[in-house]
């Protein structure tokens, strides 16, 4: 005979951080600091903006991401990017010091 056990539900966890305006976004870290990464799908870009990346535009309807920096007044820092853009920024930026 086996006594069995109450199954517990752990494939749950309790919820992580606060809601926000975004939703949760994910934190990645980079070189430069910890950024906040939300996607964007691409039926839901409903404007045009312009990448910092490659300075060119990020058309409606082109998943993409919004990126802000982790820190204190950054939510003011929001930057619209090509996902790609974004995971290549310091490997190419727009020819500064680094070639
Ligand atoms: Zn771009």
């Amino acid at each position: 005979m086996s006594p069995r056990r109450a199954r517990r539900r752990d494939d749950k966890g309790p919820p992580i951080g606060p809601p926000g305006r975004f939703g949760i976004g994910e934190v990645e870290e980079w070189p430069d600091g910890e950024w906040r990464v939300h996607r964007i799908v691409g039926g839901a870009a409903d404007k045009v903006y312009r990448c910092p990346g490659c300075d060119q535009e990020i058309r409606t309807g082109t998943a993409h991401l919004v990126s802000w920096p982790n820190w204190s007044g950054g939510e003011g820092e929001r930057r619209h990017w090509h996902t790609a853009c974004w995971r290549n920024r310091l490997s190419r930026g727009p020819g500064r010091s680094r070639y």
